[in-house]
């Protein structure tokens, strides 16, 4: 469609008129952290949308003044946001709050080691995620990061996830004194979208939400019987979880591979097939559409979020996630043609999934089949199609670790 001059000055006039509305209202509600071998997670919620400037100031050894990263935020600050977070991880000493001027929050984080750092907002609630990356001192590194504990008056969100879960089928987040070298021992699991984000939805009405839940519980299952593996889910009940949040259980759990379910979903509702993804630059129009539904964003922010990838991937595990994703998909269409016939391979792809970034172990996103398919999505609410479909991704997951040597060759 064009654009006329007078939709143009229209568009303008309501621009003009709705974005200081939305900025004077927009207040910063919270901040967490998560400590993650290699990497500090901070996490600034806010009550919408609100633009942001990011700094890094240099330290001087010297003078004995450390470096610092400060957030300006166009936002008010909630009583509740502590003035001082201590943090004192080895990387990030403490986390500061305050506000500059009237209209202004600044978020400081006083680092003590430093390498990179990278501030992305997420959309649906806003937020701004900062990770700084650096070398943490050795005998910090070692420290179990449940053992440090976090800042009091702050509620560490993995405690928070762990309170919310139903008695039925409790989270299993003990860590054994010492992981085997190479060893496959732990996986988490992450069942996509929950809570509010329902996910995309069939013509019949079937909730992805749904779909990844009971899929990704019987998977959990099949690895834990079939290669001994301890199972972590992030979520095991209809509940939201944030994108952030979900690799962060999985780095602070010190898990070997994650693993996020998904049903993917076209506006063309003869499309269907199966089809797993890993970290990467989305290479195509169709990939990028698939990363920007669950990520939740828009295509141009996918294209942004591009840009701050480029640095990021040099510390992800893409190599080995690849390797993982394609024997998953293998076996996955291996398997599943044995019992359905119309089962369709639509490869190994790659895109920039918010689901998966800052994940420290090889990560894929698996999409199933189309829900918006009719006959897929009767697969997808069907229990046998579940038990095939986790059956094909464990013995995947076999493949992979038999290959290199993470477990004996049976
Ligand atoms: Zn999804």
């Amino acid at each position: 469609m064009r654009f006329s001059l007078l939709s143009s000055l229209l568009i303008l006039l309501l621009l003009l008129v709705a974005l200081p509305a939305a900025a004077a209202g927009v207040e910063m509600t919270g901040l967490r952290f998560w400590s993650n071998p290699g990497y500090t997670r901070v996490v600034l919620a806010l009550s919408g949308t609100a633009e942001y400037t990011a700094n890094f100031l240099p330290g001087n050894e010297r003078n004995g003044v450390n470096p610092r990263l400060y957030v300006d935020i166009a936002a008010t600050l909630a009583a509740t946001v502590p003035e001082t977070t201590e943090v004192g991880d080895g990387l990030l000493r403490r986390i500061r709050a305050g506000r500059p001027d009237a209209k202004t929050v600044r978020v400081v984080l006083d680092l003590n080691s430093f390498k990179d750092y990278k501030v992305l907002p997420l959309a649906d609630p806003f937020r701004i995620v900062i990770d700084i990356a650096g070398n943490r001192p050795a005998e910090l590194s070692s420290v179990k990061p449940e053992l440090r504990a976090p800042s009091a008056g702050t509620k560490d969100s993995i405690a928070r996830i762990l309170e919310n879960v139903p008695e039925d089928r409790p989270l299993k987040v003990h860590i054994p004194p010492k992981a085997a070298q190479n060893g496959l021992r732990r996986i988490v699991v992450d069942a996509g979208h929950g809570g509010k984000d329902p996910g995309a939805i069939g013509p019949s009405g079937i909730q992805e939400k749904d779909v990844t839940l009971a899929v990704a519980r019987t998977l959990a299952r099949h690895l834990e019987e079939d290669l001994g593996c301890e199972v972590v889910l992030t979520r095991n009940s209809d509940v939201f979880l944030p994108l952030e949040e979900r690799t962060a259980i999985a780095n602070k759990v010190g898990a070997d591979l994650f693993i996020s379910i998904h049903a993917n979903a076209s506006t063309n509702h003869s499309a269907y097939g199966t089809e797993t993804y890993y970290l990467n630059f989305a290479k195509n129009d169709k990939a990028a559409a698939v990363v920007a539904r669950e990520n939740g964003t828009s295509l141009k922010q996918v294209s942004d979020l591009e840009l701050i990838l480029f640095d990021l991937m040099a510390n992800s595990k893409i190599n080995e996630s690849s390797r993982l994703a394609a024997e998953i998909q293998k076996s996955l269409i291996d398997r599943l043609r044995r019992h359905y016939s119309d089962t369709r391979d639509l490869g190994v792809k790659q895109g920039p999934f918010y689901v998966l970034l800052g994940a420290t172990m090889p990560s894929v996103l698996v999409e199933t089949a189309f829900i918006s398919h009719k006959r897929e999505e009767a697969l997808l609410i069907d229990q046998k199609y579940h038990e095939r479909t986790a059956a094909a991704i464990t013995q995947g997951v076999r493949n992979y670790a038999t290959a290199l040597k993470m477990i004996a060759a049976r």
